[in-house]
């Protein structure tokens, strides 16, 4: 079976050395030192200045929403995974979608303007698959609004725009480390910002609002990581430049073989360093989508309908027109990328979907 993804695992060995450690220590969770460990090093791999290890990518953006204050309507992305859409809806405020850009699936920042209330507090958008909006457009519009920006750069590890991690960009950038994610720690996440009050605040969330053990800083969360996760996202950033190469090499593979598929793909924001954290192809029509997922499947190859459906169908939003979102929400298809995916496996999968076409 070749599924979309399979998750990295390093060498047991090199995993249970750090697990020694907690045994000896004892120490489990609530800001152990593999999690102070862990936050240096990603900030010095990422050249951050400050970044805050969490334990999901859904309660980062929770977090940010909720340090900014954010209330009344943010504007946001219908091509994105639920947890966009529903952090802003759990933390009560009105998502207001706007659509994409047909040639690189993000958010259309030339229509953000018009769709802009007396309500609107907040834009947030999602870089899609590792490549980043158009970020120097929309932070124009938010300065010109006086709009907050956060950026959902769940796909984004290691990726660069103007030669700085694409992290640093918005009042906040979110993250996560899930297992299915090009950089995981099992489950986990993190908030970035380059405003030391925010980020105070953001910490003070992650802890239950602790200051002290009796003493309460404000309204805060269980946004914390244990010492586990934290050893494992220690041991995978040792192989993060390998895997990402290879992920890489494997793309450029998948390129030669489907170049004669009729397909398009996302068109990389000009200045950005892709990270190559997925395979997406859009399809010419969802026919064609649905025929080729049949083949594939009945040879026991799982691509995956990634994002579909788009997010203006959840039954908790308002009733939306969104016309590019529709489409391509419809037709696009993640074809399997993973480190252990081997060339033959790619030749039998590009076999599979040009026999369909040219039949
Ligand atoms: C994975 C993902 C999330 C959620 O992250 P978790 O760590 O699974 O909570 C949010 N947004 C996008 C775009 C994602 O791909």
């Amino acid at each position: 079976m070749i599924p979309v993804t399979k998750p990295f695992l390093p060498p047991n060995e090199e995993y249970n050395i750090l697990i020694q450690g907690i045994w000896e220590r004892q120490w489990l969770t609530n800001n152990g030192p593999l999690v102070n460990e862990l936050e240096l090093k990603l900030k010095e791999y990422l050249n951050v200045p400050h970044m805050l290890y969490l334990n999901n990518g859904t309660i980062a953006l929770q977090i940010a929403i909720k340090a900014l204050g954010l209330r009344g309507e943010i504007i946001t992305t219908p091509f994105s995974y639920v947890a966009t859409t529903s952090s802003i809806v759990w933390e009560g405020c009105t998502p207001i979608f706007v659509d994409i850009d047909a040639s690189t699936l993000n958010i259309d920042a030339t229509l953000i303007e018009a769709a802009i209330t007396d309500k609107t507090t907040a834009i947030l958008a999602t870089h899609v698959y590792g490549n980043p909006c158009d970020v120097d457009v929309i932070k124009v519009i938010a300065d010109k609004y006086n709009l907050k920006v956060i950026y959902d750069a769940a796909h984004c590890f290691g990726t660069t725009y103007k030669d700085r991690s694409i992290f640093e960009y918005g009042d906040v950038s979110t993250t996560s480390f899930h297992a299915t994610k090009l950089f995981h720690t099992i489950e986990g996440g993190a908030v970035f910002t380059k405003d030391p009050e925010l980020l105070k605040n953001m910490a003070y969330m992650r802890n239950f609002g602790h200051n002290g053990p009796e003493d309460f800083f404000g309204v805060g969360i269980n946004g914390k990581n244990s010492e586990f996760h934290a050893a494992m996202g220690l041991v995978n950033l040792k192989y993060i430049d390998e895997i990402r190469d290879k992920r890489k090499e494997l793309s450029a593979y998948y390129d030669k073989k489907l170049e004669r598929l009729s397909k398009t793909t996302p068109v990389l924001l000009e200045g950005s360093q892709f990270n190559f954290a997925y395979y997406p192809i859009v399809l010419p029509t969802e026919e064609i989508l649905e025929k080729l997922v049949k083949v594939l499947n009945d040879n026991w190859v799982y691509p995956r309908r990634y994002f579909y459906p788009s997010l203006h169908h959840l039954n908790y939003v308002e009733r939306q027109y969104l016309p590019v979102s529709e489409s391509v929400s419809k037709r696009v298809l993640c074809l399997p990328l993973y480190q252990t995916l081997s060339f033959e496996e790619i030749d039998f999968i590009s076999r599979l979907m040009l026999r369909l076409q040219n039949n």
